[in-house]
């Protein structure tokens, strides 16, 4: 990859920040937007803006054609047919939305298992549904290399589940989870699969067809697109057995005053007025992805995470969080007697840009022993030398943060 060329696509990296150049590692809270993203997002606004779906005329029409393209690019992306896909507001959206289509299928008796590294998207709304069903939420527990044991999940799968969820890649711990062993395993003990893939959708193995997962959700503002949109994958046979829980504009195929009838798939979970832009501008940042190559992103990614992963080990007192077997996107670490906000703060200072706190990841970051991390989340467009004026600066802060120097 001509990691220069793939730079120059995205303005935003090239700026100063407190006068130094902008080392941007916080692409798991959002990838930066390239230059095509952007300018599609124009091109819709100064050329082919008209709400979709709803009128005979041109614009409408082009606008209506544009989602519908980007429908159909998200689908291949994944393997999928353009009616299982529904677009969302983000991951979160997706979650809460399958969350609460699935409840009315819920038995109390069944058990749902989460997985302990999930974010609190893939978490809290699995809490609601068994708060109002009486269903049992399970965790499947995270050991200190920060991964899941599938024997514990042979063993907990026992019980009656009616749902396993799981996310692709860990957004605290970079862990890749073996999605189609668990699937695999869910479905033998007869329960759906809900995939969180925000940290997973540049994993060349995504595809439905490989992975088999029931359920996928995921974020656009984290693959380069506008925030605001996102999607929930279902399988197409999923989707059909269960009933919209939004109702308005778009979404029927015909109502009077006290009825109404549901429309085909994928509408009839997209009440009101999609986010047009938002898939128009997801449909063209998966192309720019893919024009690139996702092996090679995918392979770019777990180089430059191992070596976040070295460098920051070559600091001492700093302590790296989970060693798992792969790994891509983010390493989350503590530095004893330093604060992480502190740390942050003094490398935004310098420029870098990585994240403090506990990355709505509570629980996992209680469960390893920290109340507050820092997380490094380095992206493709990430350049060696970056990493090592990270390294660098996160040394210099230590000692100054410790007081050896002025
Ligand atoms: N799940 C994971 C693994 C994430 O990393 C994130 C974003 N930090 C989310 C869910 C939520 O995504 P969004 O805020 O875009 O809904």
């Amino acid at each position: 990859m001509d990691v220069q060329a793939v730079r120059e696509q995205f303005p935003i990296l090239n700026q100063r920040i407190h006068g130094r150049s902008l080392i941007y590692l916080d692409n798991a809270a959002t990838l930066q937007m390239p230059e095509r993203v952007l300018e599609s997002i124009t091109m819709q606004y100064r050329a082919a803006n008209g709400n979709v779906h709803r009128g005979v005329h041109t614009l409408s029409q082009r606008s209506t054609q544009r989602m519908e393209w980007a429908r159909q690019v998200v689908a291949d992306y994944i393997d999928a047919a353009p009616e299982e896909i529904v677009f969302t507001s983000g991951t979160t959206d997706s979650i809460n939305l399958l969350a609460k289509l699935l409840e009315p299928t819920i038995d109390p008796g069944s058990q749902i298992i989460v997985s302990g590294m999930e974010h609190h998207s893939n978490l809290l709304p699995w809490q609601e549904v068994c708060r109002n069903t009486g269903a049992e939420l399970v965790i499947l527990q995270v050991n200190e290399a920060g991964e899941v044991s599938l024997e514990e999940l042979e063993m907990i799968l026992k019980k009656k589940t009616a749902l396993v969820a799981v996310t692709w890649v860990s957004n605290l711990l970079g862990t890749i989870n073996p999605i189609r062993e668990i699937t695999q395993m869910a479905h033998r003990a007869g329960a759906v699969v809900c995939v969180d893939g925000a940290q997973g959708m540049k994993q060349a193995d995504i595809s439905t067809r490989k992975a088999d997962y029931d359920f996928l959700a995921f974020s656009g503002h984290k693959l380069g697109s506008l925030t605001g949109i996102g999607v929930l994958y279902g399988k197409k046979e999923r989707l059909e057995n269960l009933y919209p829980v939004r109702f308005g504009g778009g979404m029927i195929a015909s109502t009077g005053y006290y009825d109404f009838q549901p429309g085909n798939l994928p509408q009839c979970f997209e009440a009101g007025t999609p986010n047009y832009t938002g898939a128009i501008s997801l449909g063209e940042a998966l192309c720019f992805l893919q024009e690139i190559g996702i092996e090679k992103i995918q392979c770019r990614e777990e180089e430059l995470t191992a070596l976040v992963v070295k460098l920051l080990q070559e600091i001492d007192s700093v302590h790296v969080l989970g060693n798992p077997d792969r790994r891509s996107g983010a390493v989350s670490f503590a530095v004893k007697g330093v604060h992480p906000f502190d740390l942050g703060s003094l490398l935004d200072a310098q420029g870098i840009a990585v994240r403090t706190g506990h990355m709505c990841a509570q629980p996992l970051v209680e469960h390893l022993g920290y109340t507050s991390v820092l997380r490094v989340s380095p992206a493709f467009y990430n350049t060696r030398e970056e990493l090592s004026v990270m390294q660098d600066t996160i040394r210099r802060g230590i000692e100054i943060l410790r007081g050896k120097r002025g």
